[in-house]
């Protein structure tokens, strides 16, 4: 197991590159992610992040560079990463996308039951166990049998959250987790995320809720043009900014 002085690596990527049509959108991102941290991806529109957490879990194949996971190596872009690899990796870096993605023919509970019968092959009694346990958690106990389109955007995403926490996932993933989400309605999603940062997990999230980032995020990456501005404690890079970019970035969205 990789350690720093400050503790265990849960994450690691380095040197991240990723093109499309022959363009290159990432030029080489590097992260270190400690077990427990959640960082904050800060950045304008267009400049790399949701492509590079998608890096993070294959959702998108890296070019070129390496990811660990708790120091072993799970991707690296010089070797054919085989199918197999990529669905073990997915199982280990859980998702939550802006759009939720539930399946709107099934309820709450069975779209967080769903996965864990599928992929960790948990029998039907233990998934509901922990589907219920979870969704008590996420505050949605009594809605958990309602289908996604009888519930708000901020329930379906607790609902999302919890469907990717029952499959025990060792880092989390959240790509602007409330952007489509009424204002009125982020705030329970935030708190959620908040009690899961301080609960422990792993967490790296793009998000333009600077408050909540700089409340709930360790540290803050700023992503500009497929580069990497600055990295460091979320509350100093965002409260008094020294990059001029991100300076100017954070004082039009506060
Ligand atoms: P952000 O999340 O910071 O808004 P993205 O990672 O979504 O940025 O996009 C970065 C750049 O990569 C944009 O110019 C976008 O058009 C381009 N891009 C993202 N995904 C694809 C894709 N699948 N095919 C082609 N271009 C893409
Ligand atoms: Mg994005």
């Amino acid at each position: 197991m990789t350690t720093t002085p400050e503790g265990t690596l849960a994450l690691s990527a380095q040197q991240i590159r990723k093109s499309f049509g022959g363009k290159e959108i990432l030029h080489g991102i590097s992260v270190d992610v400690k077990k427990g941290e959640h960082i904050a991806i800060i950045g304008p529109s267009g400049s790399g992040k949701s492509t590079f957490i998608r890096c993070l879990n294959l959702l998108e194949t890296p070019d070129h560079g390496t990811i660990d996971l708790h120091g072993e190596r799970v991707f690296d872009a010089v070797e054919k990463t085989p199918a197999k690899s990529v669905r073990a990796l997915r199982k280990r870096v859980g998702m939550v996308f802006q759009s939720f993605n539930l399946f709107a023919t099934h309820t709450a509970l069975e779209n967080v039951s769903l996965a864990q019968r599928l992929v960790l092959e948990r029998s039907k009694t233990d998934a509901v166990d922990r589907s219920e346990e979870l969704l008590e958690r996420v505050g949605l106990k009594k809605h958990m049998h309602k289908h996604p389109s009888q519930l708000s955007g901020g329930q379906q995403q607790r609902v999302a959250i919890a469907r990717s926490l029952a499959l025990d996932p060792e880092v989390i993933l959240f790509d602007e987790p409330t952007s489509a989400i009424d204002p009125e309605m982020r705030v329970e999603v935030l708190r959620v995320m908040k009690e899961l940062a301080e609960g422990g997990m792993t967490m790296m999230t793009v998000t333009h809720e600077i408050e909540f980032a700089k409340e709930a995020a360790d540290r803050a990456m700023f992503l500009a043009d497929g580069e990497l501005l600055e990295i460091g404690p979320a509350a100093e890079i965002l409260t008094d900014p020294s990059n001029e970019r991100i300076r100017r970035f954070v004082n039009a969205l506060s």
